[in-house]
């Protein structure tokens, strides 16, 4: 392990060099999306060296217009997260590389981080803001129409279709309610189980009571117009005309950086992390801004687990701990 020593030039006060110069960051953060630039603004405006590495893939592309974000109520996600590049990378101190990174190990206190084009950036503190993938169920026309009339958020989609005619792809517990909840923007609703239901009997005569449907064949396509759904076909052959259905596909981590450095993960498979968003391997951290409306933060840590356990935390965590920057 080469010496390190810090050098003091211009604006690169901060800026530490080992003796092959291979630059060291404070910060690396994998993902560039809004928490990864959050915590970028956070870390620039701390005179950090900060670099981010993304896949330009956030989990929201395909959805037209956001919604329910105070400034930009109606902005398409794209707009929003080049207006936050572009104040992100305004601090000098913050760069940002474009690409994937598929490797991580820690060694003598350093992380290396190497991307997919074979490029190897080394920081001292690691986070990990590469939010989580949507696993969507293999329906034809669900792919196509997520985001954009297959929703799993009413708060930041549901006014959008307000007193329409929606569907509700859930389930027992869960499907009951979710139902619940959407009767909050509709009263013409159905759930569909997808299958024979697992109601309670109590579950199925409050539904009845509220002219809920329920609907247990099969789904086994969505008819649509470029992302907006038309009609729900079932397995019988039938099918009937929907606005929009609601549906809230499982999350998985998009890679397994967080278990190639040994971080303890949840039976979720995402990353176990205390109150101060710490993981089980010092200096590094996971971060997400995922809000869902389910009372969650939805991230690569199980934060939105604890959340919504204990529903006195913040839905958006400002920006990374104290602990994380007072320790660099
Ligand atoms: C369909 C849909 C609609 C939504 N609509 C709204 C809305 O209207 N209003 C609202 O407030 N919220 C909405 N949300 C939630 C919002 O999109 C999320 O809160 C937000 O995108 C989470 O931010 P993030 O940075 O954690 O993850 P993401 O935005 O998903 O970004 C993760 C980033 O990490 C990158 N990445 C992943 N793996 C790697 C890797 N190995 N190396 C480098 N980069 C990597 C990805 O390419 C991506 O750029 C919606 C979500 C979905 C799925």
């Amino acid at each position: 392990m080469s010496k390190e020593f810090r050098i003091s030039a211009g604006k690169d006060l901060r800026n530490t060099l080992t003796m092959n110069q291979e630059k060291i960051y404070d910060v690396i953060i994998t993902g560039g999306s809004y928490a990864g630039l959050s915590a970028a603004m956070a870390l620039g405006r701390s005179l950090r060296q900060v670099l981010i590495i993304d896949a330009g893939k956030p989990c929201n592309r395909q959805t037209p217009h956001s919604h329910n974000f105070l400034t930009q109520d109606g902005s398409s996600p794209a707009e929003i997260a080049r207006i936050a590049r572009e104040q992100v990378l305004n601090y000098d101190t913050v760069q940002l590389q474009q690409g994937y990174a598929t490797r991580a190990e820690k060694k003598d206190g350093l992380f290396r981080v190497r991307t997919e084009a074979g490029d190897t950036f080394a920081a001292r503190k690691l986070i990990l803001a590469t939010g989580v993938n949507d696993v969507l169920p293999d329906i034809p026309g669900f792919a196509a129409c997520w985001g954009i009339s297959v929703l799993h958020c009413p708060y930041c989609h549901g006014y959008e279709v307000r007193q329409e005619s929606l569907a509700i792809l859930g389930n027992g517990d869960a499907g009951y309610e979710y139902s619940r909840l959407l009767s909050n923007w509709s009263t013409r609703l159905s759930l569909l189980t997808n299958g024979p239901a697992t109601l309670t009997a109590e579950q199925r005569n409050a539904l009845h009571k509220h002219g809920v449907q329920i609907i247990e064949h099969p789904v086994t396509a969505l008819e649509h117009e470029e992302g907006y759904l038309k009609h729900i076909v079932f397995s019988n052959g039938s099918k009937a005309p929907f606005s929009a259905l609601f549906a809230r596909p499982v999350s998985k981590q998009h890679n397994n950086l967080a278990e190639q450095l040994g971080c303890a993960l949840n039976e979720q498979g995402l990353i176990t992390a205390d109150a101060l968003q710490r993981s089980t391997v010092p200096g590094l951290c996971g971060y997400c801004g995922r809000y869902n409306g389910r009372g969650s933060l939805q991230q690569g840590t199980d934060r939105r687990h604890l959340l919504k356990e204990h529903k006195k935390g913040p839905d958006i965590i400002p920006g990374p701990s104290p602990s994380f920057n007072n320790k660099l």
